[in-house]
């Protein structure tokens, strides 16, 4: 990685780990198909083989209930497109959630959140009853918010849909590798995971689906993946996100000293300029991800100074996709759409250091001063402009 370079921006994508890259580059190298039965062939399927493993590890689930996916994108629009009667999905779920619910479901129906950006338990449950009695219904929600880093009450959750009779899925990419998952404890049914998020490459993700469960094949074909996902399996991307996850397991007790750097942000944030707000810092969050609204800074060009400056951090004020617009994320927490424009998101991983602080905050106070300079300058030329945001992280 480019030291000269400051990246806190983990949340869009991690940097590859050198585990990921020394799996995949030795993977590329096999020549078999994993479906065959000659020596090359049962290579490739120990290699997939292994890395089922490692990912099941990780989230404390079997390995037989993990299928690769191309990513969470994929995991997710698979489960929620499953032909439900009634998919319940939290106003802060991604977009690969959110946009099949829509097209798909016979009935989608939004879970409020609270300002602090937590779905509240008491009013899930009654929905929850209710579409229990209509047919097959399905609850989705997150175990951490990708802009936020707000933690979800899914073991709670989860409880009320086992009574209601309604099965449960969580997208589990942002906190997997950050704190424990528990995939068999959560009481959850189907867990969506994105190896990128974690260090592994991407373009690869699972769908944990607890045993004995039934959903229709994601693609038909071969018989690859139980004939659940036929296709010949990416085995570089395979075993590289295997890779990731065995480091990330290892360095799973690394999230109490994110949780430090993290908080470093925050204090000098507040330090340098006391206007600053963070938002969801009133619920429980992962320990790596801090989103800030500096008011009157638009985020677009927050971050383009900042990238100027070496560091690249997430604007969190657009919606995903390119879309012009504030994040529906923290529409659905109730931000004033002026605020939620100058958000801001510092997302720190498994390579972060003090020093990666010391930048940011560095490269924050000289865009704050250049601020404080044009509002003292010219009283006009500061204000960010409705509408104006556009998205840094397109694609999210
Ligand atoms: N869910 C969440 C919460 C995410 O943050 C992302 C990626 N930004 C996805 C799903 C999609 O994952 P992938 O990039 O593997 O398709």
């Amino acid at each position: 990685m480019n030291r000269e370079r400051t990246y806190l921006d983990h949340n869009a994508s991690a940097p590859l780990r050198p585990e990921a890259l020394a799996a995949m580059t030795a993977a590329l190298e096999v020549v078999g198909n994993a479906s065959s039965v000659h020596a090359e062939g049962r290579r490739a399927r120990a290699l997939i083989e292994e890395a089922r493993e490692e990912v099941a590890a990780l989230v404390n689930a079997r390995p037989s209930e993990i299928v690769f996916t191309s990513g969470a994108t994929e995991s997710n629009n698979w489960v929620v497109g499953a032909g439900w009667d009634t998919v319940l999905v939290a106003g802060i779920e991604h977009d690969s959630v959110l946009a099949p619910a829509v097209f798909s479901a016979t009935r989608c129906i939004e879970l409020a959140v609270s300002p602090a950006g937590q779905v509240a338990v008491e009013a899930a449950d009654q929905m929850l009853a209710e579409a229990g009695r209509r047919g097959r219904a399905l609850i989705c929600v997150q175990i951490a918010n990708n802009e936020t880093g707000v933690l979800q009450p899914v073991a709670e959750i989860a409880t009320g849909a086992r009574s209601a009779g309604v099965s449960f899925h969580t997208d589990a990419v942002q906190a997997v590798g950050r704190i424990p998952v528990d995939f068999a404890n959560l009481g959850v049914d189907f867990m969506s995971l994105s190896s990128h998020k974690l260090g592994g490459p991407k373009g690869v993700g699972a769908l944990v689906i607890r045993d004995g469960l039934d959903l229709p094949p994601m693609l038909r074909g071969g018989g690859q993946e139980r004939r659940r996902r036929a296709g010949t399996e990416n085995v570089a991307a395979i075993a590289g996100f295997g890779a990731a996850a065995a480091a990330a397991r290892r360095e799973l007790c690394r999230a109490a000293r994110l949780g430090e750097l993290r908080d470093r942000v925050e204090q000098g944030v507040a330090r340098l300029t006391p206007q600053a707000v963070v938002l969801g810092a009133g619920a429980p969050r992962l320990p790596n991800t801090s989103c800030i609204a500096l008011p009157k800074a638009a985020a677009a060009l927050t971050v383009i100074k900042m990238d100027l400056a070496g560091v690249a951090i997430g604007a969190g004020s657009a919606c995903s996709s390119g879309k012009l617009g504030v994040s529906h994320v923290l529409a659905a927490m109730g931000v004033a759409p002026a605020l939620a424009e100058a958000a801001v998101r510092v997302s720190l991983g498994w390579n972060s250091e003090g020093r990666d602080v010391d930048a940011f905050l560095q490269a924050w106070d000289a865009m704050a001063r250049g601020l404080r300079f044009n509002e003292t300058a010219s009283p006009a030329a500061a204000p960010a402009r409705a509408g104006q945001a556009t998205h840094m992280t397109a694609g999210e």
